[in-house]
């Protein structure tokens, strides 16, 4: 008896402290809405590929189950009996899958023959991300430009990259960085200008609930630096 008893204190103390943790802490709020980012790169474990694609899929389809489970739904019900290996399907292969090196697009140059010495822009790129705090959407446009030094990228290229880096929890510092410094490496060039202008459903759908607000980052590299080039490329966005 005494020891039933003790059992259900020590239950009754983790599971307050459990509540105490997760629902009373302020940091972890704070730091969603604060948009702490840690570093460029995405914080990734050193084993984030030793699983393969369906093992992750499994393994997130029985934690998602737990997670509707916990929640008191019913997945005996025909509407919910799939969710949880569609989420999972939809993490490890679509929304997600910009984590996984092996899913960088392939980019050939080629070479300027045109002799175009002007700033090449991108504009209006459809990007679709998830917030690394709250996992929710974040979408928006993204806009990027570059100077050639000698070499051109395929134009579809400049929106599979931003794609590519928008498929993983993100902040969207770090996603405009990431765009930007990857572009100066495969062009060759530091003269790369990156605006990304993007709703975040974690400001729009909870917390501050501002559904008009929208959150802009850029990156300006070499030329891009200098005032005139900048406002070139501003200008061309407002066209
Ligand atoms: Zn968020």
């Amino acid at each position: 008896m005494q020891h039933m008893k003790k059992q259900k204190e020590t239950l009754m103390n983790i599971l307050h402290s459990r509540e105490t943790i997760l629902i009373n802490d302020p940091d972890i709020d704070q730091a969603g809405d604060d948009h702490i980012c840690t570093g460029l790169e995405t914080p990734l474990r050193p084993d984030a590929f030793e699983l393969s694609d369906s093992e992750k899929i499994h393994d997130i389809e029985y934690h998602f189950r737990e997670i509707m489970q916990t929640l008191g739904l019913d997945l005996s019900d025909d509407s919910l009996r799939g969710t949880p290996l569609r989420v999972a399907k939809m993490y490890v292969k679509e929304i997600f899958s910009g984590l996984d090196p092996a899913n960088k697009p392939k980019i050939a140059l080629f070479e300027n023959k045109y002799k175009y010495k002007q700033m090449l822009i991108e504009k209006d790129i459809t990007l679709f991300s998830n917030c690394e705090h709250h996992f929710v959407p974040i979408y928006g446009k993204a806009h990027v430009a570059y100077i050639s030094n000698g070499s051109i990228i395929g134009l579809s290229k400049l929106n599979r990259l931003v794609q590519y880096f928008a498929k993983r929890p993100q902040v969207q510092e770090r996603l405009t960085m990431q765009v930007g410094r990857e572009l100066q490496d495969i062009l060759g060039t530091k003269d790369i200008a990156v605006v990304i202008d993007a709703k975040h459903m974690c400001v729009s759908t909870r917390g501050i609930k501002d559904t008009d607000s929208s959150t802009v980052t850029s990156f300006y590299g070499g030329k891009f630096l200098r005032e005139e080039t900048k406002n070139e490329f501003l200008n061309y966005l407002s066209l």
